[in-house]
């Protein structure tokens, strides 16, 4: 199965002809996830190779405008481009982010008369108090809860496991989402990506010279279950099972300043790829701090403490333009960006890579690190 990330936006602050405001997409098997949606998105999304009608969920990192501005203008135009003939339409889009998020989708589609052919729901993540200075925090009439958009469907309000200090959104067949806390200048997310392992295949030559044949019982051995032959030979999965192919991890924080605790740091451990920002260079730490966001040095130490394979910078000032579009060695030049992280990186075996508007990564299986049979 194929996966995927594309940046649509690495800009920080506001949208520029050089760099689009945040968003970035998971593709799996055709499957759209986008993570924050800055104003412009969808105009980034129709220049990219992938389609806005295949957005199944959405997750925002927080409630600043340059990764939510997008958000109702997008959903409007998915809707408007969809089919609709009702036996044709599309399913809910489930949309995940911080407390506050369902009343801002409901006010800008309520006020502005806008109706979906589709039903969406907002998950709503409740934020601690040690999130963000005292003024970042909303106040409860703010997310006061008033009647629902005529498309939007009852949504979950999920609160901090105090054991993991993380926050479980869904888990299904193939994965399992979980977001959590960081510092910011309003309350700010990180979302990790697991997908689980995957069963090695059965040895069919095995499994034909112990006489069994393809049936039921095949089944049950893959499920890893023990099986008992009618001549009382007992067949452990392990016998039969190649080994397995571990799941793929890509954790993908929002603005930050500091990730609040140990817990996400087990959580985003061995990441495949580890998105974080870094919106100033070293030598403007202070200003970088005071505006809550990191510097690479920052975002380094983050994708160190996780051993993360893979860190990806974005969220760039706009002061620092695209590589190609800046003359080398200037002032303000984004690969210097890249050098800092690398320098506080050296020997860590974390490889940097700097994020740029349609930048697709490809997230391959590991197939050196089987895991052996439970
Ligand atoms: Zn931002
Ligand atoms: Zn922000």
């Amino acid at each position: 199965m194929t996966m995927d990330v594309t940046f649509l936006g690495t800009g920080s602050a506001y949208p520029s002809p050089h760099r689009g405001a945040s968003a970035l997409v998971l593709r799996t098997e055709g499957e759209c996830w986008l993570f924050d949606c800055g104003e412009g998105t969808q105009t980034q999304l129709m220049k990219s190779q992938l389609r806005a009608g295949r957005i199944t969920k959405v997750f925002i990192s927080h409630l600043h405008g340059d990764h939510l501005f997008g958000l109702p203008g997008l959903l409007c135009t998915v809707s408007l481009n969809s089919n609709p003939d009702p036996q044709q339409r599309l399913g809910r889009v489930d949309i995940y982010g911080p407390r506050g998020l369902r009343h801002f989708l409901r006010v800008t589609l309520g006020l502005t008369g806008s109706q979906l052919l589709f039903p969406y729901a907002v998950h709503e993540l409740e934020p601690t108090s040690d999130q963000s200075p005292e003024e970042g925090q909303l106040s409860p009439e703010v997310t006061a809860d008033g009647p629902l958009h005529p498309q939007e469907q009852p949504g979950r309000t999920i609160s901090l496991d105090v054991s993991s200090e993380c926050y479980l959104l869904f888990e299904d067949k193939r994965f399992v989402v979980q977001a959590f806390r960081l510092f910011h200048r309003i309350p700010s997310f990180g979302f990790c990506v697991q997908e689980h392992d995957r069963t090695g295949r059965l040895k069919t030559e095995l499994l034909k010279e112990l006489g069994l044949k393809p049936g039921p019982l095949y089944g049950r051995l893959k499920a890893g279950e023990a099986v008992t032959l009618e001549s009382g030979r007992l067949v452990l999965p392990a016998e039969v099972l190649e080994d397995a192919t571990p799941g793929r991890k890509v954790c993908i924080l929002g603005d930050c300043s500091s990730v609040l605790g140990e817990g996400p740091l087990r959580l985003c451990h061995r990441a495949d790829i580890l998105v974080h920002e870094a919106t100033l260079a070293n030598e403007h730490r202070e200003k970088a701090v005071e505006h809550g966001h990191s510097t690479p040095e920052m975002a380094a130490a983050v994708a160190q403490a996780c051993r993360a394979r893979r860190l990806v910078l974005h969220h760039f000032s706009q002061r620092y333009k695209p590589c190609g579009a800046q003359k080398e060695g200037g002032k303000d030049d984004v690969s210097e960006l890249k050098r800092q992280a690398e320098d506080a990186l050296q020997d860590s075996g974390v490889e940097v890579v700097l994020a740029e508007d349609f930048l697709t990564l490809n997230v391959p299986i590991r197939c050196d690190q089987s895991l052996p049979v439970r």
